[in-house]
C-alpha cells in the first residue's frame, strides 16, 4: 500500500470528504430536474417543439431527468469525485456516463427546438456540465466534452445562420459566447481543482509521516493498520521494536548521531519487511511494523530483524529489543478493527518492555490471543 509520496493515500480521503460528497450528491439530483425546466418552457412558445415528434422526444428526455437524478442521488461515488484519475476502474464511469448522459440529454432537447437560435442560447447550459467535468472527471473524457459541446455550438450556429434572421458576426458573437462559457469555466476550474487535489493530498501524507525518517507516524500506522484489515480481514500482526540505550547513542555522539542512527534504523528496517509491510516510527526510538502473518511468522521476522540492525562494523553498534503480538479475533469479536489494532499494539508494548526486563536485545511474542 503506498501511503507516502504524492499520490497519497486514496481509500483515506474517502472516509474524510464523505460529508460534503453527499451534499453534493443531493445538489446535483437536484440540478438535473431543474435542467428539464428549460425544456417545459420552451414546449410552450412557438419557438420550441412545434411538432409532434419534437413534443415526444424532448417529453422522454425530460421525464428521463427524474430517474437520472434518483439514481446520482443514490450512486455513492467516495472517493472517485475527488480521485478522478485514479481508483477503482470501473466505478469512474459512473461519472463519465453522467457527463455523456447530460451532454447528450441538452443536445437533444435543444434539437427539438424550431427557432435554432434558441438552441444556441441554451448551448450555455454545457457550462454548468463543465463545472462538473472540471472536477470529478478524467482528463480524456474532458476533452471529449469539450469538442463535443464545440461542436455542437458550432452546429447550432450554422443553423441559426441558415435561418436567416442574422448575419456572421452576430451568429459568430453568439456562439463565442457559448464556447468561452463552457470551455473558459471548465479549464479554470479544473486547474484550481487539481492545485487543491495536490496540495490535500501532500498535506495528507505529511500529516501522517515522520519528517526525521520519511516512515509513517503513529497516525498514519493506525490508519494503515485499518485499511489493511478492512480491505483484506485476517491475521495481521504488529512488532514495536525499541532501540537499547539509545540515550547512551545521544550521549557519546550528540543529538544529530543519534539522528543519524533512527534514519539508518528506518532504512535498514524498511529493506528487512520489504514492500506488503508498513514501518512507522512511533516516538522517540519507538518503531512499529505492521505485517501480515501468523505468531511463529511475526516471531521469525522479529529475530530477522533484530539480526539485520545489529551490523558489527557500525561506529554505533544497534541493538533493538522487540515485542510481537497478533490482531485479536474470534472471542475479541466485539471490537472495532481500530480498537482491535489499538489493543494489539498493548500487547505488543507489554511484550518489548518483557524484552526490556530479560535483558534487551531479543524478542518476545505476546500469545495471549492465540
Ligand atoms: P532502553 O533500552 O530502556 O530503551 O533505554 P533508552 O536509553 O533507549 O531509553 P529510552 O528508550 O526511554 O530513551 C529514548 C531516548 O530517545 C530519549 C530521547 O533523548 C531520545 N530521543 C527521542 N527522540 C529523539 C530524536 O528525535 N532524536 C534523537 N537523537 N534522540 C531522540
Ligand atoms: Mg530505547
Amino acid at each position: 500500500m503506498n501511503f507516502g509520496g504524492d499520490a497519497g493515500p486514496r481509500s483515506l480521503i474517502r472516509n474524510q470528504i464523505e460529508v460534503s460528497e453527499t451534499r453534493m450528491r443531493n445538489g446535483i439530483a437536484v440540478l438535473v430536474p431543474v435542467f428539464a425546466l428549460v425544456g417545459v418552457c420552451a414546449a410552450f412558445s412557438d419557438e420550441g417543439q412545434n411538432t409532434a415528434f419534437r413534443r415526444i422526444v424532448a417529453v422522454l428526455v425530460l421525464v428521463s431527468t427524474l430517474p437520472a437524478a434518483y439514481l446520482v442521488s443514490r450512486i455513492r461515488f467516495g472517493i472517485i469525485w475527488w480521485n478522478r484519475d485514479m481508483g477503482h476502474h470501473s466505478v469512474p464511469r459512473a461519472s463519465t456516463y453522467f457527463v455523456l448522459y447530460a451532454d447528450l440529454g441538452v443536445t437533444v432537447v435543444l434539437a427539438t427546438f424550431a427557432n435554432h437560435e434558441l438552441a444556441l442560447y441554451g448551448t450555455a447550459l454545457f457550462a454548468v456540465i463543465s463545472v462538473y467535468v472540471a472536477h470529478f472527471v478524467r482528463w480524456a473524457e474532458t476533452v471529449v466534452h469539450m469538442v463535443f459541446t464545440s461542436c455542437v455550438i458550432a452546429v447550432f450556429a450554422v443553423l441559426t445562420w441558415r435561418q436567416g434572421y442574422h448575419d456572421i458576426a452576430g451568429i459568430l458573437a453568439r456562439a463565442a459566447t457559448s464556447v468561452i462559457a463552457v470551455n473558459a469555466t471548465l479549464v479554470l476550474l479544473r486547474s484550481f481543482s487539481a492545485g487543491m487535489l495536490t496540495s490535500y493530498r501532500t498535506q495528507f501524507a505529511n500529516a501522517n509521516r515522520d519528517p526525521l525518517t520519511g516512515l509513517l507516524n503513529r497516525r498514519g500506522f493506525e490508519l494503515w493498520m485499518q485499511i489493511a484489515e478492512e480491505r483484506e480481514p485476517g491475521r495481521s500482526g504488529v512488532l514495536l521494536l525499541d532501540i537499547d540505550n539509545f540515550k547512551a547513542v545521544n550521549d557519546g555522539s550528540g543529538h544529530d548521531g543519534g539522528d543519524t542512527v533512527l534514519r539508518l534504523l528506518s532504512r535498514r528496517l524498511e529493506r528487512v519487511v520489504g514492500v506488503d509491510a508498513a514501518v512507522a516510527r512511533t516516538g522517540g526510538d519507538e518503531f512499529a511494523i505492521a505485517v501480515r502473518g501468523d505468531i511463529a511468522g511475526l516471531t521469525r521476522l522479529a529475530e530477522a530483524i533484530r539480526g539485520e540492525v545489529a551490523v558489527r562494523s557500525d561506529d554505533v553498534p544497534i541493538t533493538v529489543s522487540i515485542g510481537v503480538a497478533q490482531l485479536a479475533s474470534g472471542a475479541h469479536g466485539k471490537l472495532t478493527g481500530q480498537e482491535q489494532i489499538k489493543e494489539a499494539l498493548s500487547r505488543a508494548d507489554k511484550a518489548m518492555y518483557e524484552a526490556k526486563s530479560d535483558g534487551r536485545n531479543r524478542v518476545v511474542a505476546d500469545v495471549s490471543a492465540q
